[in-house]
């Protein structure tokens, strides 16, 4: 495995691959949601280019950038024996130039749910997916749907700047309890993480209502609350269909369930696509 630090570095290992090239960019300290979608590019793909790059513009003033986990060293030993061909691991000087030419998310799909919680995070999220992907020059790449509205913008940021990448939509990974794997759950004491359960009880509730025929998102929104009431704070419990437009009824093959809550320090979002 190469290691690139430097977008220098990266055309030059990029210059020694042959054939199609799968690309997972994450922001690092990898466990086995980043580890799917890696298992999966690996079998989908002639070379495999992964990236650590804790993206700052995609970090509002006061959220966790700082304290966001760094496990560098752990990182490179997972994706050794995942036999990633190329790791790109640059610095920010790397990827920012002082004045630039900026992505904005669309006025609507990204000013709702999280993009209403957190304005400008899917502009510098779509900044920085939209240079990697140049950068990795990738035939595919894979992105979970646990962020999924980040997932729907980088497809039509793709349609929209007709890039030619596919756009590799991987499953949601979770413990056995339930809870999605996600690199902030590092901050979750003993407790916190019970009580984080009630994000994936909440969506299972949903489920489980949806299956005896009950549509009415009112009606399942008020029971997903009641599961919820454990956590600190919920940010947000919708019924969406696939562009993100709330909706009254359930449509079964069109309809996400999306939850946000504070559970401790922090943040979790957790959906299922029904
Ligand atoms: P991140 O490092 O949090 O930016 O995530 C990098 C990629 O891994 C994104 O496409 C995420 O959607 C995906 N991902 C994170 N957690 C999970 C999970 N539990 N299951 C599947 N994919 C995930």
């Amino acid at each position: 495995m190469i290691i690139a630090r430097t977008i220098d570095e990266l055309q030059e290992a990029k210059n020694t691959l042959l054939g199609s090239i799968g690309f997972v960019p994450t922001m690092g300290a990898l466990h086995e949601g980043h580890l799917s979608l890696i298992r999966k590019a690996r079998e989908e793909n002639e070379n495999l280019i992964v990236s650590i790059f804790v993206n700052p513009t995609q970090f509002l003033d006061g959220e966790d950038l700082d304290k966001y986990p760094r496990k560098d060293e752990a990182d490179i030993k997972i994706c050794q024996l995942a036999s990633v061909d190329i790791l790109f691991m640059p610095a920010i000087s790397q990827m920012y130039e002082r004045d630039e030419l900026c992505i904005g998310a669309p006025m609507i799909s990204g000013y709702v749910l999280e993009g209403a919680s957190r304005p400008g995070h899917f502009d510098g999220m779509l900044q920085v997916v939209m240079k990697l992907l140049n950068l990795s020059g990738a035939t595919k790449a894979y992105f979970g749907k646990k962020d999924a509205q980040q997932l729907a913008l980088i497809m039509q940021m793709v349609r929209d700047y007709f890039l030619d990448v596919e756009i590799v939509p991987c499953d949601i990974v979770r413990e056995s309890s339930g809870l999605a794997l996600s690199s902030r759950n590092v901050y979750l004491s003993t407790e916190e993480k019970i009580r984080a359960l009630a994000l994936s009880k909440s969506l299972q509730k949903a489920t489980n209502l949806i299956i005896s025929g009950e549509l009415d998102s009112a009606q399942i929104k008020a029971e997903m609350v009641e599961i919820l009431s454990v956590v600190d704070e919920v940010e947000y419990v919708a019924i969406v269909d696939r562009t993100f437009n709330e909706i009254d009824k359930v449509e079964i093959g069109n309809s996400m369930i999306l939850v946000a809550a504070w559970v401790g320090k922090p943040r979790l979002i957790d959906n299922i696509w029904v």
